[in-house]
């Protein structure tokens, strides 16, 4: 066959995550806990599934679940979704942000992205025929220079995607951002499509600036959040997107015929698990204490520590260590240290190699330890 994407190999998670279970390294590459969801929700999908929900669930998705996250929305950030019309229930985020992205672009419209950026944006554009636009981010901060953003502005620009906290610099949008970014898409024919699928992850007391916040932006953006991140659950695969009702027609349309509806019991879980707001109010806390964690530990080694504001993940540098490749490295550790991470070059599709590794630190207080007395030897 003509492959649809040339240059798209296996994803770093599936390449990372294999190393570590072949080589037994402690695996802070792929984001995800090696500890337990909780028992409760555990309970509430047993539950649902003995109560009998057990069928295929609307195709938007069960209406109790849009009608919490609507709450959860209004309180958290201001913004009224209509359930019934607005939001819609995912196979996870990276479905969602597939099916926003295929329901709006068309060949040749142009779609600005930040990188690194989270590797599934750049193939779901390219397979619908549009055109990556990528604006390289730059370490020890990785902020957005809106100048440049200005410039890479025309006619054919259909769409900014936007991720914060961002998945893999741990950097947030600052109000300042959203400034810049609310003048550059005033009077202009382009969407939004935010990655919010670390919303709950932030840090420092500082706030998550959702589009839902404001209004001239919620208007053009796709939402998309998780529930695998809060809830500790990643292979359960669910999240949600959540558009003003114009853009979530489109996203329905190819909606129904990706997945046609996503699974049931755990959709009346979270639902139930939802209307406590504990269950996530608590979240900022209970990440940070790891992060503090993971940093302290980090700091009796020769890597650099990078900020992190945001999500389960924190960035090093480690040019007293080596100047091999970033990929070369992670490997080698991975076989010879036995800690597995994520190159952050792997993010970059114009082989950018700022010389960066990526750890997760939502692991138990052993995980963290054990893997900061390793990498104490590289
Ligand atoms: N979001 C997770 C990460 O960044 C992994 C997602 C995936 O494996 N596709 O590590």
């Amino acid at each position: 066959v003509v492959s649809k994407l040339p240059q798209t190999g296996t994803t770093i998670f599936t390449i990372m995550s294999a190393l570590a279970n072949d080589t037994g390294a402690i695996n802070l590459s792929q984001g995800f806990p090696d500890y337990d969801c909780s028992p409760e929700l555990i309970e509430l999908v047993n539950q649902a599934m003995k109560n009998g929900h057990n069928q295929y669930a609307p195709m938007a998705g069960v209406m109790s679940l849009r009608e919490r996250i609507a709450e959860k929305t209004e309180k958290l950030y201001g913004a009224v979704y209509n359930p019934d019309t607005e939001i819609t229930i995912t196979a996870g985020g990276t479905q969602a942000i597939f099916t926003a992205i295929s329901a709006v672009i068309h060949p040749n419209d142009e779609v600005i992205i930040f990188e690194p950026a989270f590797d599934c944006y750049a193939p779901a554009i390219k397979l619908m025929g549009g055109v990556v636009k990528s604006l390289a981010l730059e370490p020890p901060n990785y902020r957005i220079a809106w100048d440049m953003v200005k410039r890479l502005i025309n006619h054919k620009t259909k769409m900014i995607i936007l991720n914060s906290p961002h998945n893999p610099t741990s950097t947030i949008l600052h109000k300042e951002d959203i400034d810049e970014l609310s003048a550059i898409v005033k009077n202009q024919d382009i969407l939004i499509l935010s990655d919010e699928v670390y919303e709950h992850l932030i840090y420092d007391g500082e706030i998550h600036h959702s589009m839902a916040r404001y209004p001239e932006l919620q208007q053009r953006s796709f939402i998309v959040a998780s529930f695998g991140k809060p809830f500790h659950a990643t292979g359960w695969k669910i999240g949600y997107c959540m558009a003003p009702e114009y853009l979530m027609q489109e996203f329905r349309k190819i909606h129904q015929f990706l997945v046609f509806a996503v699974n049931t019991p755990i959709q009346y879980a979270i639902a139930e698990y939802l209307k406590r707001e504990e269950t996530y109010m608590g979240l900022p806390d209970f990440f940070q204490q790891k992060r503090d964690y993971f940093r302290k530990g980090l700091e009796q080694t020769r890597f650099e520590l990078l900020p992190c504001f945001g999500s389960y993940f924190q960035s090093v540098r480690y040019n007293a260590i080596t100047h091999d490749k970033d990929a070369e490295f992670a490997i080698r550790m991975a076989k010879e240290n036995g800690v597995a991470s994520i190159p952050v070059s792997a993010f970059y599709t114009k082989g950018i190699d700022h010389h960066v590794l990526r750890f997760c630190f939502a692991k138990r207080q052993e995980t963290l330890d054990k893997a900061v007395d390793r990498l104490m030897k590289v």
